[in-house]
């Protein structure tokens, strides 16, 4: 078994249900439900902000919304990427491979490689969840209301694919005052090339 399919997490029981039995599931801590939201347009298209893998801003760019089937996520998509992102699990704290990856670089969403956040904005939040006070771009993602956990939160998914990403908070540092709480299955990074 791949170290990382033996990763906690936290499975809502429409995750639980959507994926089977996994036997790489250490906990089942809490449950999360995310409400439906109606299919997209054929063609739907979001504007998304490209960056090269140094972080440098390329400009604006409207693409095509990324959509494929639940069968087609899971060829592509590891067990642990794919019940973060296309089932809304969340990883236990302390148990993502990213939280203490301190390199100059940026962040990658897992399933689509839209940027999304830059090593200069993530800090140490003391959550066991890898933790950014901004965006790269407004553009690259979206929030939406979550009502799971007996609680209002902003659910923060990547705009071009919709991957669930995790929550943003505003109890964050400056200079923007806000904490987006991510799952590391959901990024890829990308470490910053010596000049
Ligand atoms: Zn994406």
């Amino acid at each position: 078994m791949k170290e990382a399919t033996r990763r906690g997490l936290i499975f809502g029981a429409a995750a639980l249900a959507a994926v089977g039995v996994f036997a790489g599931v250490d906990h089942v801590a809490s449950s999360t439900f995310v409400k439906d939201e109606p299919p997209l347009a054929p063609d739907a298209t979001v504007e998304i902000v490209e960056f090269d893998d140094t972080g440098r801003r390329i400009g604006k760019k409207q693409l095509h919304k990324v959509r494929k089937t639940e069968t087609e996520w899971r060829n592509v998509l590891t067990t642990p990427q794919f019940v973060v992102t296309r089932k809304a699990a969340t990883e236990i704290p302390y148990s993502g491979e990213l939280l203490n990856e301190h390199r100059a670089g940026i962040f990658r969403c897992a399933d689509c490689g839209t940027a999304l956040f830059d090593a200069k904005t993530k800090f140490e939040s003391g959550t066991g969840w890898p933790s950014f006070w901004a965006a790269l771009a407004d553009e690259n993602v979206r929030e939406k209301e979550d009502f799971s956990m007996g609680m209002l939160r902003r659910e923060v998914k990547c705009a071009l694919c919709d991957a669930h990403l995790g929550h943003v908070f505003t109890d964050g540092p400056d200079p923007t005052g806000l904490r987006y709480c991510m799952n590391s299955a959901a990024l890829t990074f990308v470490p910053q090339r010596a000049a």
